[in-house]
């Protein structure tokens, strides 16, 4: 369904974004992979779906990389086609023990990197008339939780600028939503599991159990497979008229 398309996936090197490139490189994609840590693991994976390939190292929390990474994706594919902006941090402490420079931090990835990417994808897709925007954002984008004033107020800002994106793309054939997972147990969770463990002499079974009890009624974690399904949907001609919607997949978390 992809073939000849170019997705690029920010922090796309673990966990959701991981998944969600695998899901466009079976669909016959080629890929732009960014992210730290191990690239040829990831690289590798996405290469044996018999995917094009390539990887740029951008911190998402630089502008001027970020328009690096767009220029390189350009490069080496032509255009980017589908942008999924997912690349994304946490920290959690109360408002007034927030350190600062961490609320400057998961501002910038999770929230400004994502405009960045879009101004700059944005005009070789409306001069395509075709193109995706794929915002990772969260069930923290519909609903709030103690403790993640900065990753709440960042994942309503970015279903905020799904919906502008959308908007102002209307009448075109580029379309933009977001996509809103309640727990996925990836690296980022993995560490409030063992946080919560620490903190009450839990084993790892039992945090998670708890973990998925306060707030998701299917106890049961969404996969990063099934996130890259859905990726796919807003990618197929169905979805041509599907527009700024903010999509949960979260074991009924935010219907409650
Ligand atoms: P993860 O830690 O497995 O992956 C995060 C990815 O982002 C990695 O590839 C990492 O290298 C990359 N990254 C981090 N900082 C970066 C930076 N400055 N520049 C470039 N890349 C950077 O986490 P995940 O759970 O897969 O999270 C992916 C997205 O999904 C995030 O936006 C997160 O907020 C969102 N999300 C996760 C969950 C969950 O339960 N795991 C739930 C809802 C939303």
């Amino acid at each position: 369904m992809l073939k000849g398309k170019t997705a690029l996936v920010t922090g796309s090197t673990s966990g959701i974004g991981l998944g969600i490139a695998k899901a466009l490189a079976r669909q016959g994609a080629n890929i732009v992979l960014n992210g730290f840590g191990d690239v040829e693991g990831p690289k590798a994976e996405v290469q044996a779906l018999g995917a094009r390939v390539a990887y740029h190292g951008a911190d998402m929390s630089k502008p001027g990389e970020i328009e690096a990474m767009m220029k390189f994706a350009a490069a080496q594919f032509g255009r980017v086609d589908i942008l999924v902006n997912n690349a994304g941090i946490q920290h959690v402490a109360p408002v007034e023990d927030f350190p600062p420079e961490k609320w400057d931090a998961i501002i910038a990835i999770n929230l400004s990197s994502a405009f960045h990417a879009s101004r700059l994808a944005l005009p070789a897709m409306k001069a395509a008339n075709w193109g995706r925007i794929i915002n990772v954002a969260s069930v923290h984008g519909l609903v709030a939780s103690v403790q993640k004033s900065a990753y709440v107020a960042a994942k309503h800002g970015l279903v905020g600028l799904t919906k502008v994106t959308a908007l102002e793309n209307a009448t075109t054939g580029v379309t933009c939503n977001a996509i809103c997972p309640g727990w996925v147990l990836t690296p980022l969770v993995q560490k409030q599991v063992d946080a919560k463990a620490a903190a009450n002499n839990w084993s790892n079974d039992e945090a998670t159990k708890q973990l998925l009890g306060e707030k998701e009624p299917s106890l049961q974690f969404t996969t990063p497979e099934e996130l890259g399904e859905l990726a796919v949907f807003f990618c197929s001609p169905a979805a041509n008229n599907v527009r700024g919607v903010a999509w949960n997949m979260d074991g009924g978390w935010a219907a409650q």
